[in-house]
């Protein structure tokens, strides 16, 4: 089925707004009477809210699911063209995500990781092209330097964080390492760039704006530093953890199974195309106004939007100031992730960073599609941000920007299909991943995650380990159901286990 989001462009077809998705639901709605009171209704069909939903549903409550989009999955998403999966949004995951990995085994699905990467054949090179560069070298100098530039920006304690960030899921656990939340990832590159070489500079930059998808002075510095604690305080586990396994299938098979786990437990009704306008509480239990005008009755609500789009949402009660000032401030990721399918067999194994005067600056060698191309995954953001579809012979030069014509015999790279979600203009996120400027995780982060009388808010954007990953999500959406369900067992007069 097609879903409306995403766009998908071939020189046969031009642009095309609407992708295949395995993640679209039909029929939209199961509801069969809209006077029932729900245990609890949850607002939002993306892992966070899946979990919430599905866990709710298995621990006996009767949920009501509300989405407004016509698909499972929120901003990880997969479109599957050919019977080639594209990932729209998340993507990759790894058993050191453990929330994700614990699903992974649940659904046993384990079998259907596959590495992006295939170093084997081909050109077998990392390209850097900056104004003053262009230099190829094999993928383990790119190794070499990277980690040399990464370990440069990250070592503030002379242990790579591991002193200053000792247990990265208590954010601000070490008092010490609050300042580094009023830093800019620019101000800590200001502190270092005597000791950086123009190729260091270049790659630290370019991975910097891949990991926040904002600019140098929106990134802050501590939530750059809590990933690297998440990989382990090293390179390779960053490698290792946010870029190398994916779903085969891609991520909607995923997301699949826990929409229909939930379903096959009978107690879950759901709605989408349903984008919730006003919630209000009353004290005794919640109602829910979507924007149809329908209302929907529950004892809890489960919110888990997004912080970009939660201001789309009002209350009754308003929300306190905190979390009112955390939605006006949002986060700052308009990440750009383009797919391009390439006639060029051999770029199977290539890499490359085209910085800065690039729209797209980093991208990987990352399938192979079944017409035999390579396909190849671009990111931009907003440090150059375009709206790929507004444009597309701009979007084409982009990703052929990414290569050097005179290293793929003067041809430059024979771009046969493009695929991209547009995460910025995208009602039901307006961004990317969750990654916060500086001073927003000191001075809000209990208050995006703090309840409001019955309603519970829950996101990967403010989850305390994978923060704005698919395991953040997972971990949000189990904590949520858990306390929902402590809620309506003690109102129930049930043991409160
Ligand atoms: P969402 O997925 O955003 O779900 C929220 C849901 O709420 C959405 O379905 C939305 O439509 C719905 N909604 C919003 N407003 C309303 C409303 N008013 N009424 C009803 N419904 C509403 N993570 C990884 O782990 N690995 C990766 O490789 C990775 N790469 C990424 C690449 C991109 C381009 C993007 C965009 C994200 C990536 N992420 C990755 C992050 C990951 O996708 C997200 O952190 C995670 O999917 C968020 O899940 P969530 O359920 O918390 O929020």
């Amino acid at each position: 089925m097609t879903s409306r989001d995403g766009y998908s462009w071939t020189p046969q077809d031009g642009l095309k707004a609407g992708v295949p998705s395995l993640g679209v639901v039909s029929p939209l709605s199961n509801i069969v009477s809209p006077e029932v009171e729900y245990d609890v209704v949850v607002i939002g069909a993306g892992y966070c809210g899946l979990t919430a939903a599905r866990n709710a549903a298995l621990e006996g409550l009767k949920v009501l699911l509300l989405e407004g989009r016509d698909r499972i999955g929120g901003r990880s998403w997969s479109s599957n063209i050919d019977g080639y999966a594209f990932e729209m949004g998340g993507t990759w995951v790894h058993w050191g995500q453990a929330n994700t990995w614990r699903e992974i085994l649940r659904y046993q699905m384990e079998k259907d990781i596959e590495m992006s990467f295939d170093f084997e054949k081909g050109v077998k090179h990392f390209e850097l092209n900056t104004p003053d560069m262009g230099v190829t070298m094999t993928h383990q100098e790119e190794d070499q330097l990277l980690a040399e530039a990464l370990n440069k920006f990250t070592n503030v304690d002379g242990v790579y964080g591991r002193k200053i960030i000792p247990l990265p899921h208590t954010t601000f656990h070490n008092p010490a390492s609050i300042p580094l939340d009023s830093l800019s990832a620019q101000d800590r590159i200001n502190e270092i760039a005597c000791t950086l070489s123009p190729r260091e500079r270049a790659v630290l930059e370019a991975s910097i704006l891949l990991a926040s998808g904002g600019t140098l002075e929106t990134t802050s510095f501590h939530e750059f530093m809590h990933w690297w604690a998440m990989c382990g305080y090293s390179y390779q586990g960053w490698l290792d953890l946010l870029i190398t396994w994916k779903f085969r299938a891609g991520q909607s098979t995923f997301a699949r199974r826990f929409f229909d786990e939930a379903v096959a437990s009978k107690r879950l009704a759901y709605s989408f195309d349903t984008p919730v306008q006003h919630i209000k509480d009353a004290g005794s239990g919640v109602e829910i106004t979507a924007r149809d005008g329908r209302r929907f009755r529950a004892l809890r609500a489960i919110s888990a939007v997004p912080l970009n789009v939660l201001g789309a949402v009002t209350f009754d009660p308003p929300l306190p100031p905190g979390k009112q000032q955390a939605i006006g401030i949002g986060h700052v990721n308009q990440t750009v992730k383009v797919h391009a399918e390439l006639s060029n067999k051999d770029l199977r194994s290539w890499t490359g960073i085209t910085y800065p005067h690039n729209e797209l600056h980093y991208a990987i060698g990352d399938g192979t599609t079944p017409a035999g191309n390579t396909h190849v995954v671009c990111f931009g953001g907003q440090n150059k941000h375009i709206n790929p579809e507004a444009d597309i012979p701009r979007t084409k030069r982009a990703v052929s920007s990414l290569f050097t014509p005179a290293h793929y015999d003067g041809q430059g790279v024979q771009i046969e299909r493009l695929v991209f979600h547009n995460w910025s203009k995208d009602e039901f996120a307006k961004g990317a991943w969750f990654f916060p400027p500086p001073k927003l995780l000191i001075n809000h982060l209990e208050d995006m995650r703090a309840r409001h009388g019955n309603v519970v808010f829950a996101n990967s954007d403010w989850a305390l380990g994978w923060r704005s990953f698919i395991d953040g999500a997972i971990e949000e959406g189990t904590r949520a159901a858990l306390e929902v369900r402590r809620d309506i067992d003690k109102l129930k007069g049930r043991g409160n286990l």
